[in-house]
């Protein structure tokens, strides 16, 4: 796995860490992350935050969902209707569409972001610990293939999230996760890369932010860190083709 460079940068009104070299390598790829800021409320109100992700992305649609920590992913398959849709319970959306931007919010969770640039196919997860033991990462890229994608031509980014150092478990997830008992500290992205390598997502195409939610808490909100009903908002799209 690669370290994944994560800069921080300006889209429109909003403040976003995303990977530094999507941008390069995929032309119209609209990635990232929102950073802390608390006139931006990604709650169930279709305006807030999602109105100025919107506009912010200069993308009509925006998919997101209700999530359930399961591993269920929703397919967007829209090109008509505009403004915020939701699709149900699930954690994770995966389209073949351009000019719809998937979005999931995360405060410690990790986002994965997954980019098939032959198709042009888009994977977006939201992945905590429960998440994770479900197989969402799985069942995200078990989604683009039935879209078409090879897995071979898959790009992932597992995006900022909370740190092994500052991931303290108990029994419950060390259990749920199939790590060792007694095991007190957890990195849920090297449990997401190991998963997704084993699907045979190319190493060199696998990326992982070394940014931490709870260790940079004047960034990014962090539910360890007592943030409560604060998420940031992770995004996913292209612009409209
Ligand atoms: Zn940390």
């Amino acid at each position: 796995m690669t370290r994944g460079v994560e800069v921080e940068s300006q889209l429109g009104d909003l403040r976003v860490s995303r990977q530094l070299d999507w941008g390069a390598r995929f032309p119209g790829l609209v990635q990232g992350i929102t950073l802390r800021a608390p006139d931006l409320d990604f709650g169930s109100s279709p305006r807030g935050g999602w109105a100025t992700l919107q506009s912010s992305a200069g993308i009509p649609r925006v998919a997101c969902c209700r999530q359930v920590h399961g591993a269920a992913v929703a397919v967007y398959d829209d090109s008509h209707s505009s403004g915020v849709k939701v699709l149900g319970d699930a954690d994770a959306i995966v389209t073949a569409r351009e000019g719809v931007l998937l979005a999931v919010t995360v405060a410690d969770c990790v986002p994965v972001f997954v980019v098939e640039p032959v198709r042009r196919l888009l994977g977006l997860a939201h992945a905590g610990w429960r998440g994770t033991a479900a197989g969402i990462a799985e069942a995200t890229l078990g989604a683009m293939s039935r879209l078409g994608a090879e897995v071979a031509s898959l790009h992932v980014h597992l995006g900022a999230a909370i740190c092994r150092k500052c991931y303290k478990v108990g029994p419950e997830v060390t259990a749920a996760l199939g790590v060792p008992e007694g095991t007190r500290h957890v990195d849920l992205r090297d449990h997401i890369a190991r998963s997704v390598r084993a699907l045979g997502v190319d190493s060199g195409r696998l990326t992982a932010s070394q940014r931490c939610t709870r260790c940079d808490s004047g960034s990014f909100y962090s539910y360890r860190g007592g943030d409560r009903g604060q998420r940031m908002c992770a995004f996913l799209g292209w612009s409209a083709g």
